[in-house]
């Protein structure tokens, strides 16, 4: 076995394989959410981003919401006050200050304005959510050449069926990828007979059962099918 640097990250996946959650979701969320906030305290005055967030016209729905949460109003107000001084500087009907809106004429070249309005490029974090997704994957299938790693995992829930997608096309010893499918077939599994117990005391008649560990189950079930993200 390949000697494994046993840096932070080693430890930091191994500790989230004892979550429910999959551990490319956790961590890559984790790392999103400082991305986030430093987005709105320093990178909105960094110009390699700012460039970057022209030209994708800001961000794509669920990320301007995540950031949405973060607060920072001021960092909201020059994100968007950009966007639309360049939409209404192309429709030629920037208002003056102080104006009444809707005084000016509709916009007479729609083209411009189309050009203003459609995204050169893909939003900022999904192109970094992309990164670290990539990156955690890689760093998952090479610290399960670790046995203690490797033993965790086997008793962990996973990776979820997004990840689970993208590992089968990503090369890796083929031990390991059979843990991976084993470990994904437990899980599937153990959760389809969590559902079927749900559904079971939904029935009136085992309705006065107490609930067990699967009344959580519908919502493990929607983080295996799609991720945390
Ligand atoms: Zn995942
Ligand atoms: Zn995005």
């Amino acid at each position: 076995m390949k000697m494994i640097d046993k840096h932070n990250l080693f430890y930091e996946m191994q500790e989230s394989l004892s979550q429910a959650d999959c551990p490319v979701c956790l961590l890559t969320g984790e790392a999103l959410d400082s991305f986030v906030e430093g987005i709105l305290y320093d990178k909105i005055s960094d110009h390699g981003f700012r460039d970057a967030l022209v030209k994708s016209r800001g961000f794509c729905s669920k990320h301007a919401w995540r950031l949405q949460a973060e607060g920072n109003p001021l960092a909201h107000t020059l994100i968007y006050v950009h966007f639309l001084e360049e939409l209404l500087l192309a429709g030629d009907c920037l208002p003056q200050i102080g104006a009444e809106p809707g005084a000016s004429t509709a916009p007479r070249d729609m083209k411009a304005v189309l050009k203003k309005l459609r995204a050169e490029a893909a939003c900022p974090l999904c192109i970094y959510q992309e990164e670290l997704e990539e990156r955690y994957i890689r760093s998952l299938l090479n610290f399960l050449q670790d046995p203690v790693f490797s033993a965790k995992y086997a008793v962990s829930s996973g990776v979820c069926r997004p990840h689970f997608l993208r590992i089968q096309k990503t090369f890796c010893p083929r031990d390991i990828k059979r843990l991976i499918i084993k470990v994904f077939f437990n899980t599937a599994q153990a959760l389809f007979l969590e559902l079927e117990e749900i559904k079971r005391k939904a029935d009136y008649r085992f309705a006065r059962e107490a609930t067990g560990t699967e009344r959580d189950a519908w919502v493990r079930v929607i983080g295996f099918w799609n991720g945390t993200l």
